[in-house]
């Protein structure tokens, strides 16, 4: 049956967008983000982060700085006493083609692989549409979050008739509606 997911972008979403984010020092969480990577974690979902880094490809930052990055994420929610399932990345640059750049669907097929996910129960969400759009694909519902780039992508979703789920503030708003909708599917 596979179990239900939800896959978080990075930038603009988890933490501050900077525009190639390669130092450590640089990361700063959004606001309750972390808190809503926890609430998820409570409520027993699977949070997967999926994320384009072609700062790699651009010769901006190495591998190495984004290890370090994620090394962040994860000592940060820790702390808290929350975490994520899995970190996936594409480190291309946009020229090469490559099969695992968003909005290519691969790195989710991936991560529904390893991780045994019911796609067709799980969310998708990011502060782009093409965050959103492989999930749509897959069968995930989405949300658009306001956070990041989401104000110029929610009028872009406008012009191309790119219709989310849903569109929050913030990832902890983005989570309290998941919350609210399974409650409603349950009833
Ligand atoms: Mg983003
Ligand atoms: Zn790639």
């Amino acid at each position: 049956m596979g179990r239900k997911a939800v896959f978080l972008d990075r930038d603009g979403t988890l933490n501050e967008e900077v525009n190639y984010l390669g130092k450590v020092e640089d990361f700063t969480w959004l606001p309750r983000a972390d808190l809503a990577v926890r609430r998820l974690n409570d409520a027993g979902w699977i949070v997967i982060l999926i994320t384009n880094q072609s700062g790699i490809g651009r010769g901006y930052y190495t591998e190495q700085d984004i290890a370090e990055i994620h090394q962040r994420i994860v000592s940060d929610l820790a702390h808290i006493g929350a975490h994520l399932d899995g970190i996936y990345y594409c480190p291309h640059h946009p020229d090469e083609g490559c099969a695992c750049r968003k909005p290519q669907p691969y790195l989710f097929q991936k991560a529904a692989q390893e991780l045994d996910l019911d796609l067709s129960a799980s969310y998708t969400i990011g502060d782009k549409l093409s965050d959103l759009e492989p999930g749509q694909r897959l069968g995930c519902r989405t949300i658009l979050l306001l956070t990041g780039h989401g104000q110029a992508h929610l009028k872009l979703a406008r012009e191309q008739d790119f219709r989310p789920d849903h569109i929050a503030e913030d990832l902890y708003q983005a989570v309290e509606w998941i919350s609210q909708h399974e409650d409603s599917l349950r009833l």
